[in-house]
């Protein structure tokens, strides 16, 4: 095939340049001085959704200044559904500058594919690199992470379903954070926060949403930004009860409603359990990823029941999950 035979061209570019002998005399390895060239640094944050990728993004961004943060959440790079999709919000962001948060308009571009993800994020990092500052990867949709990270991508094919093609060969030098969880106490965490971004104003947010001619849309194979979980469960109950006809909130619609958030609720498990299982495959094929254990918080955090910034499951998560990560990002940056 043509890719294939670019590769093969490519390979035999950068293994055969001969050795010059210069005027006087002294060898030249040129293609070797290119080889030795360093890859740029990049701290990269993975983990299933909901494990505090965001909260350490900011933690050590700040701590390890000047940053930048490159988000890798494939329904964050939308513009809208900020508290379906679970935006940090601006003024946790702590002045760190974020990167493809919220770009992107879905009506426009429909569908952002990995393989422009992996074109312009390559551009956003570069740049960050060329400020003198460290890019941070940060965001759970493992598809996005591999086709930036890896040396030859090819967006044909399924890496996390065809464990041999995983490459391991990286074009950049990451550092990699993996924040873990046992899956029992995720789960009741993720059922919490499900139930927190409802108090926050998701069902509103989907409400104004579907406020629109989006309700005659077939979401039958939704796209972009209405793939986001939350989207098609709410898509079912605006149909049956449009946004803003129907006043008290009867018995059968309470129904229909709790329908709904059980259905949420689910399907982020699912994700969470999917998102795991990819991470293992990366670390299975040889990618050195560091496991932080969140799992003691989450217990904590379950048990409070609030998210101040000084309640207990703050020192935890600093001893478990922050100290340990400064430790090897400190370590990473002055090799
Ligand atoms: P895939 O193999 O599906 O491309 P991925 O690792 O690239 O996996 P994920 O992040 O696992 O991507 O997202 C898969 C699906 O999970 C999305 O299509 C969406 O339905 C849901 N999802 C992911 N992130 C979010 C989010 N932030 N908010 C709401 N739904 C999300």
């Amino acid at each position: 095939s043509k890719r294939r035979r670019r590769r093969l061209i490519m390979a035999a570019c950068t293994t055969a340049a001969p050795a010059t002998v210069s005027s006087s005399g002294v060898q030249q390895h040129n293609h070797h001085h290119r080889q030795q060239r360093k890859k740029d640094k990049m701290v990269v944050i993975m983990g299933a959704t909901g494990t505090g990728k965001s909260r350490l993004s900011i933690d050590l961004a700040t701590r390890f200044s000047p940053c930048e943060i490159v988000n890798s959440d494939k329904m964050q790079v939308y513009k809208g559904l900020d508290i379906t999709t679970n935006k940090i919000a601006f003024h946790d962001r702590r002045e760190v500058p974020h990167h493809f948060l919220g770009e992107f308009d879905t009506d426009e571009v429909g569908e952002l594919p990995a393989s422009e993800f992996r074109e312009r994020a390559e551009l956003t990092i570069s740049d960050i690199i060329s400020r003198k500052r460290t890019p941070f990867l940060v965001g759970g949709s493992n598809s996005f992470v591999y086709s930036l990270l890896v040396e030859e991508y090819d967006p044909d094919s399924d890496v996390f379903n065809d464990s041999n093609s995983v490459s391991s060969k990286l074009r950049y030098d990451c550092c990699f954070l993996w924040v873990d969880s046992s899956l029992p106490v995720l789960y009741e965490y993720l059922d919490k926060r499900v139930d927190d971004m409802l108090d926050l104003g998701m069902f509103r947010e989907l409400a104004e949403f579907f406020d629109s001619d989006e309700l005659d849309r077939d979401l039958e194979i939704p796209a972009g930004l209405r793939k986001a979980i939350g989207v098609p469960e709410f898509h079912r109950y605006f149909k049956k009860y449009p946004p803003g006809k129907y006043k008290d909130l009867d018995r059968v619609r309470r129904g229909a409603y709790e329908e709904a958030v059980r259905e949420i609720k689910e399907n982020t498990r699912q994700l969470a359990k999917r998102q795991i299982g990819k991470i293992m495959r990366l670390r299975r094929a040889g990618w050195d990823l560091r496991r932080l254990d969140a799992t003691a918080t989450f217990r904590l955090l379950l048990m409070d029941g609030s998210d101040d910034d000084d309640s207990d499951w703050r020192s935890v998560w600093e001893r478990q999950v922050l100290e340990p990560s400064v430790k090897i990002v400190k370590r990473f940056l002055e090799e």
